[in-house]
């Protein structure tokens, strides 16, 4: 009876490497390891985009600037980040995933979802199966490698608790103790809720996800309108909130390189979506570029409060300027949204990718001359910035930038900075 219950409910295991891009330098360099390392966009920069847990243990996080962490470290050892070699690392995950079970999401570089429902017959629990997975990560990338995992009925769950494990433990929700971890857990450490809907449950003395249970939905709806009202009632109950859900449905996302954002207000307005539109694709093409890739799928989807549209395009060719993918999503993609809706939360991506070694060039003139475009931006935006060069699409916007839990962050974003006018108004 036990056991088919346990059968029917659905489990999910959520597979973080630890500090995955400075781990990766130590396992390929000896001589890191056991030392403070910071990793930055390229030397010369000052942000610290990830930090070795030996830093961690400092105080040294990502979105630190470097005179802050050379404080908190002085033998802190500096390193510009290998995006290929983070790259062929995900790949080789990846790989791994795939062949360990069917139904496996890419959320990150360095973070998957699997699906255990799929095999469970093949294991007998998935604690173990967990324990399995973290030696044949070892086995892939190397002895210095460690992973957290977390085990829940489903993925928000499944990445709250793997996010609170110690370093390289598993840990599993189970009916015993799911109050509990909802009601202990940081709101840093929970997938959705971002640093400004934190402050803003703080002036409410909400810090943990529980306490929003005890919130009457009109508070909620007054404070945070429908869209977050309902997102929020769901994360306190441990339920999965609406971004989550629709990663497995809607999204391309195996080998994609995407950017989304949420907005604080629904907005009609033509001219901001398509702003942010092409705010978005400008990043994910840097980041394309960076791992000197294009692909020949573009997508693009629009969020309202219940509404979804999505859109994508499978080209012949491989997409890897500014130009082209914004020129797709604007007149291809974007025009196939008929019943329009007030739009929250806006995704733009390129799937079905390449490494540029592996794509014959275009041979057109016009082709050519947004190559050499790219290429001079490219070296601005390396050495200022990105957005230093940027459309007049642009131009008298507030910019989004890259966030940190895509690569290239900058932790103090703030969106509602970026996005005037989405910012609730009541936010002081
Ligand atoms: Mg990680």
């Amino acid at each position: 009876m036990n056991e088919l219950n346990h059968l029917k409910q659905q489990v999910v295991l959520h597979i973080d490497i630890n500090s995955y891009f400075a781990t990766l330098l130590q396992q390929e360099t000896p001589a890191l390891r056991n030392k403070p390392v910071v990793v930055v966009k390229e030397l010369g920069r000052s942000c610290v985009i990830a930090a070795s847990k030996e830093a961690k243990l400092k105080g040294i996080g990502t979105g630190c600037s470097l005179a802050e962490a050379y404080q908190l470290a002085p033998d802190l050892v500096e390193m510009p980040a290998a995006f290929e070699m983070y790259f062929s690392a995900t790949k080789r995950l990846k790989e791994l995933f795939d062949q360990l079970s069917p139904s496996t999401e890419v959320f990150s570089l360095d973070e998957v979802f699997i699906d255990y429902a799929q095999i469970q017959k093949l294991y007998d629990s998935p604690y173990n199966f967990a324990l399995k997975i973290q030696d044949k990560v070892k086995s892939i990338l190397g002895e210095w490698v460690t992973c957290n995992i977390g085990i829940a009925e489903n993925r928000f769950l499944a990445k709250m608790v793997g996010e609170t494990a110690p370093k390289g433990s598993v840990r599993q929700v189970t009916a015993a103790n799911k109050a509990l971890i909802l009601a202990q857990t940081q709101f840093k450490d929970v997938c959705g809720i971002g640093p400004r809907l934190a402050k803003r449950l703080g002036r409410i003395g909400v810090t943990v996800p529980y306490q929003i249970n005890f919130i009457p939905t009109e508070v909620l709806r007054s404070m945070f309108g429908p869209f977050w009202s309902d997102e929020l009632r769901k994360m306190g109950r441990g339920e999965e909130p609406l971004f989550l859900k629709r990663l497995a449905n809607d999204l391309p996302y195996m080998k994609s390189v995407s950017r989304s954002i949420t907005g604080y207000r629904l907005s009609s307005s033509q001219d901001l979506i398509m702003s942010t539109l092409y705010n978005l694709s400008e990043e994910v093409i840097y980041k394309l570029r960076k791992m000197k890739l294009a692909g020949r799928l573009v997508f693009c989807s629009l969020a309202g409060n219940h509404q979804f549209w999505a859109d994508h395009l499978t080209l012949k060719y491989y997409v890897r300027h500014v130009s082209e993918m914004f020129d797709l999503i604007k007149y291809q993609l974007y025009p196939n949204w008929r019943n329009q809706f007030p739009v929250i939360r806006l995704h733009v991506g390129v799937s079905l990718l390449k490494p540029w070694s592996e794509i014959q060039d275009c041979w057109f003139p016009g082709w050519w001359q947004q190559e050499q475009i790219s290429q001079a931006v490219d070296t601005l935006n390396d050495r200022y910035g990105l957005f230093t060069v940027t459309s007049g699409l642009l131009i008298q916007k507030e910019i989004i930038r890259p966030e940190v839990t895509g690569f290239l962050g900058d932790k103090k974003l703030n969106v509602a900075r970026y996005f005037p006018e989405w910012k609730d108004s009541r936010e002081s």
